[in-house]
């Protein structure tokens, strides 16, 4: 890493250890723009990804390495069975754990973990949930709940007997104990400027940094440079009380990052900036 990029890097740390820290010791860095411009979420596409690899959004996953590619399902046999897509490479190497679409309005997201089943692996393993919330994914308009009002993401850790958005946290939880990966992505994406919640924009957020504090300052760092994604992510700190991220790594000690684009740049954008955020991280433990 050059001086430049260290000195940056440092800057980074201290904001996020220091100065952006408010009371509540959350930390924050993406600026709202003027709430009185339109938003339009999703613009229009002329692309089907379904169609699509990952390399027809970019220089994504562009190696043909052999894998070996089983799944299982989550829930099996109830309402809300869903399945889980398992990527192994051929020579040893760590688990990693994506999960694409919690929510199921954020198409970016789950599209592009739907691309990434299609990727070849060096190396290790890769369990992919995508769409985590398909039943979101798949109504008409789309949504970010499982049922009505249920938020999969204020759900975590769940439970086996609750409600419905309960029942798949529990399930995908208890999955992610039981394979115990060595890291977890979380794809989301942002969508309104609304008076009282954050603004996210394009951003990574983190409960803790244990565990991959070099992984993400160099990717955070990366972004603001330019040299990884098309715009700057922004970093936020923790996420929100029973969210995949909060509670994996609160409960599970296990290092998670929550990828979020922000739903009025063009799809193909944004799809490009996920692919490129998984790829990086996939590079960093040796998968691809
Ligand atoms: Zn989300």
């Amino acid at each position: 890493m050059s001086t430049s990029k260290r000195f940056y890097c440092l800057i980074a740390a201290i904001m996020m250890l220091t100065g952006m820290a408010t009371a509540t010791g959350e930390v924050r860095m993406a600026v709202r723009p003027d709430p009185s411009v339109e938003v339009v979420l999703d613009p229009p596409y002329d692309f089907d990804p379904d169609q699509m690899l990952p390399r027809d959004f970019g220089d994504y996953f562009t190696q043909d390495h052999e894998v070996e590619v089983t799944s299982y399902p989550l829930l099996p046999g109830t309402e809300w069975e869903n399945e889980v897509l398992v990527l192994k490479g051929k020579e040893e190497g760590p688990t990693l754990y994506l999960i694409a679409g919690v929510h199921g309005g954020e198409i970016a997201a789950w599209m592009t973990g739907n691309l990434v089943k299609k990727a070849g692996l060096k190396a290790g393993t890769l369990h992919i949930l995508s769409p985590a919330n398909p039943w979101g994914a798949n109504r008409s308009p789309r949504t970010r709940y499982v049922t009505s009002e249920e938020d999969l993401n204020r759900s975590f850790p769940g439970k086996p007997d609750g409600n419905a958005a309960e029942m798949v946290a529990d399930a995908l939880f208890q999955d992610v104990k039981r394979v115990n990966p060595t890291f977890v992505f979380d794809l989301h994406e942002a969508a309104t400027n609304v008076e009282g919640r954050d603004f996210l924009g394009n951003s990574l957020i983190y409960t803790s940094l244990e565990k991959m504090n070099d992984l993400y300052l160099d990717m955070l760092l990366e972004t603001q440079l330019g040299t990884l994604t098309s715009v700057p992510f922004d970093f936020f700190s923790p996420g929100p009380a029973g969210s995949v991220n909060r509670t994996i790594s609160e409960l599970l000690g296990l290092p998670v990052i929550t990828v979020e684009t922000y739903r009025a740049d063009p799809l193909e954008m944004r799809i490009a900036n996920q692919l490129s955020i998984v790829q990086y991280v996939l590079q960093h433990y040796g998968l691809i």
